[in-house]
């Protein structure tokens, strides 16, 4: 197989690792010819074209629901560090994409597969002086004197975590322990504390096919943000392979990945406590309404608010106001009054839902029921909303 068709093969398989888009806002297609050009998205929400490709798609591994599990009956291929370098290099300088996520399967040990994956971003910063973004995948149970080796050509690092606890990893990769993943993931976080990471160190869970619930997900994902200081947690909605144990287990609704993107960031940006999120009595989010809405509605008692005197963590606690919008109101309020919904809606603010929770100069407004289809264009929260 030439370089290219393997580039399609290995481009294609690394799109079960993902950097933070839920699958139901995708509009578009993945292109089988660039398989391996990956739409990260970046702080702000904007899009960056990454060349994200698996080394080899070769594994010692047996995870239930991986497409790289050694029982898997399918074309294993590899690439050298030096032609996965030259090929990164030949669509970064075509300008067809913009950064370079190199991850691989376990082939041999942990060990060898990473020392690859290092000799390969070696290649990129010495021989082609390349300065952009490199995000390298940590494999489990990488030594330590490797993970600080990749460090020094690494923007990110990432290692996956796939369950928020042992008793749902053992039921998606038996062979891994989630106590020595934690270890693995607190090297890495001490070693970025040491010497920052340009982009910091992040993780992937695999959301949907083992009973975990949100909640696990969500105080998992609080801990691994305050404790070991990560830039962010990916929620992956588990989707079935052929050939596989878990290939009759039902696919992750892409919203409830959804709703854990939201919740995270509320988490992340808005100072809710796991405590807060409206979980069921069995620990999951509501799938039809975004968390915080949901929030909301539980808390009848806290509103409305009057915009013209709520503080700035009250204002961003009201549906349809987000970080931005609620600076430019403490800004604009101190001109004068706040008087309609037309000037908060100059201000940022998502009007038709924070309407039912707000008072402007003592005016309340009628209650307005939202269409389902204008709630999941609302729900992109990357944008402050
Ligand atoms: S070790 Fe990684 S690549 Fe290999 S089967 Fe498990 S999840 Fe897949």
């Amino acid at each position: 197989m030439n370089s290219h068709a393997k580039l399609r093969l290995l481009g294609k398989i690394a799109r079960f690792d993902v950097c933070g888009y839920p699958q139901a806002l995708v509009k578009h297609k993945r292109s089988e010819r660039f398989s391996f050009i990956y739409r990260a998205v970046g702080e702000g929400g904007k899009f960056v074209r990454l060349f994200k490709v698996l080394k080899t798609n070769q594994c010692e591994g047996n995870c239930y629901y991986c497409v790289n599990r050694k029982d898997r009956n399918f074309s294993r291929v590899s690439f050298t560090p030096k032609e996965l370098a030259e090929l990164f290099m030949e669509y970064y300088t075509s300008g067809l994409v913009e950064g370079c996520f190199l991850s691989s399967a376990i082939y041999k040990n942990p060990d060898e597969s990473q020392e690859e994956l290092i000799e390969t971003s070696h290649i990129i910063r010495k021989k082609y002086k390349y300065k952009g973004y490199i995000h390298t995948k940590i494999l489990p149970m990488t030594s330590k004197e490797l993970i600080y080796e990749a460090s020094k050509y690494s923007d990110r690092l990432s290692i996956n975590l796939e369950s928020p606890g042992q008793n749902w990893l053992s039921k998606l990769s038996p062979n891994k322990n989630f106590a020595r993943l934690i270890s693995k993931l607190r090297e890495i976080s001490n070693l970025h504390s040491r010497k920052p990471l340009k982009s910091g160190l992040t993780t992937q869970l695999v959301v949907g096919s083992t009973g975990e619930s949100d909640r696990a997900i969500m105080n998992l994902s609080t801990k691994l943000y305050h404790e070991f200081k990560l830039w962010r947690v990916y929620y992956s909605g588990f989707l079935p392979i052929k050939d596989t144990p878990l290939e009759n287990n039902f696919p992750c609704s892409p919203n409830r990945e959804l709703r854990l993107y939201q919740a995270d960031f509320l988490i992340r940006k808005y100072s809710f406590t796991p405590e807060e999120l409206p979980f069921d009595k069995n620990g999951f989010l509501p799938t039809d309404i975004d968390p915080k809405l949901a929030w909301a509605k539980l808390h009848p008692e806290l509103f409305p608010l009057e915009i013209n005197y709520a503080s700035f963590s009250g204002l961003m606690r009201i549906p349809g106001i987000g970080r931005i919008s609620a600076e430019r109101i403490i800004r604009e309020r101190e001109k004068g009054k706040i008087k309609t919904l037309e000037t908060l809606k100059k201000f940022g603010a998502v009007t038709a839902r924070s309407r039912n929770f707000i008072t402007l100069d003592g005016r309340s407004f009628s209650e307005r029921k939202t269409s389902s289809k204008s709630l999941q264009k609302q729900l992109f929260l990357w944008e402050e909303i």
